[in-house]
């Protein structure tokens, strides 16, 4: 099988890469951390116009027709200039549900916006108690006159802070635990009766805690049919984690390289730290295990458009285990190769290691995806 680019691929990788070193290089990330918002919409209104948040979109939908590894490639760039705007919140998650789900109404009203650059989105799905159980809902959306009123909280709403629109999974029938009885709201940002409590993360993006009081939603932003959200939600966060893995692998490319740059640099004993046979061994092992981590990726990028459920599952939960395993291995190792000043905040290898760090928790850590690959498989029953 041919793994390299297109020449159509190539370019989106090269206009990415010069975008971040002339636009975002990793000194205006540590600016907007301090930040409240964390992120800034001129910034995102260029990005809209280098196309990147339409790049999935269908053409009949008014986006360039792309494929999931065309967004993967982009990602990969951005992770390694730690750009912080919503592009994963946005057009990953929130973007891909209202391409598969919205009416041409909907679109118009939430998509056509945010590909444009003017608004931006969220998609409001975990719980405290559900950790990665996409069922586990208690928030509910109950019928009130023509629409609903929602009530219940969310966390770890990814741009949950700042989203002029936010999708938001709703039981409107069923126990906590059932498969089916989730629905999909579109609830504006500024809903009366919405709380929203921004959350500063450990890698200095944000994200929020979400909560509902009977926040009044019109039926006519209700996406897809009543009840029947599971498939959708699964997809968004399958799209999700194969997100994180290639913002993950750019994250983890950069601290490969830098590790290797400083082992040149860096001088003890009257010669450069890299002429240390035991500091190469750690190297190369780096160099396979990002080698193995750019494999899984590249499979789980091109699956994620593949109908077969199953086979998607199953790559993505191997790539986002491999960004577990793989990508902690490069941390690690870069981090005691750097010596003492690897764990200080000057350096920037450390704002890549918490970075990587966030997005293996995010959508699934690899305990969890380990477990799924497994069932999937069948390895579950071997003793
Ligand atoms: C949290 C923390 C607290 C600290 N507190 C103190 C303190 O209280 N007092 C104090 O004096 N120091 C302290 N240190 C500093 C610590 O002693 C140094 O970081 C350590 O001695 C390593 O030196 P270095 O940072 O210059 O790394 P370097 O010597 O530059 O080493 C960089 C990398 O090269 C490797 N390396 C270097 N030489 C060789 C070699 N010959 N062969 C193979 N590998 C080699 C190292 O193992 C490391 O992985 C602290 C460090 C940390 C992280």
């Amino acid at each position: 099988m041919n793994f390299d680019l297109t020449e159509e691929q190539q370019m989106i990788v090269d206009q990415a890469a010069k975008f971040v070193a002339n636009e975002s290089p990793v000194d205006r990330f540590r600016k907007l951390r301090e930040t409240e918002q964390g992120w800034e919409p001129a910034m995102w209104a260029k990005m809209a116009e280098q196309g990147w948040l339409a790049i999935a979109v269908p053409e009949e939908q008014g986006g360039f027709g792309g494929t999931f590894l065309d967004m993967a490639l982009i990602l990969e760039q951005l992770g390694r200039g730690l750009v912080a705007e919503p592009i994963i919140a946005s057009a990953v998650l929130a973007g891909g549900i209202l391409s598969d789900l919205g009416t041409e109404a909907q679109r118009e009203a939430f998509l056509d916006p945010m590909i444009e650059g003017s608004t931006s989105l969220a998609f409001a799905y975990a719980e405290a108690q559900s950790r990665y159980a996409l069922a586990d809902c208690k928030t509910t959306a109950t019928k009130d006159g023509d629409g609903y009123k929602l009530n219940g909280e969310k966390v770890w709403v990814l741009n949950g802070h700042a989203a002029d629109q936010i999708i938001v999974v709703a039981r409107t029938a069923g126990g906590q635990f059932d498969d089916e009885g989730l629905s999909l709201f579109v609830v504006d940002g500024d809903a009366a009766g919405l709380e929203r409590v921004r959350v500063n993360q450990m890698d200095g993006q944000r994200s929020a805690i979400l909560r509902f009081t009977d926040v009044a939603v019109a039926a006519d932003r209700l996406l897809g049919r009543e009840g029947e959200a599971r498939a959708t939600i699964e997809l968004a966060v399958d799209r999700g984690a194969a997100a994180a893995c290639a913002e993950g692998f750019g994250c983890a490319q950069e601290l490969f390289e830098r590790t290797v740059a400083y082992l040149k640099e860096r001088e003890q004993f009257g010669v450069p730290i890299g002429s240390f046979q035991a500091l190469q061994h750690k190297v190369v092992d780096m160099y396979a295990e990002l080698e193995l981590l750019r494999s899984a990726l590249i499979l789980s990028s091109v699956q994620v458009d593949i109908e077969d459920e199953e086979t998607r599952k199953a790559e993505i939960s191997a790539a986002k285990l491999q960004l577990t395993d793989s990508g902690w291995f490069i941390q690690e190792n870069a981090i005691q190769l750097f010596g003492g000043i690897g764990v200080t905040d000057e350096q920037d290898e450390g704002l890549f290691f918490k970075r990587l760090r966030c997005l293996q928790g995010l959508f699934g850590d690899g305990d969890w995806h380990v477990d799924r690959f497994q069932s999937l498989k069948g390895f579950d029953a071997v003793d």
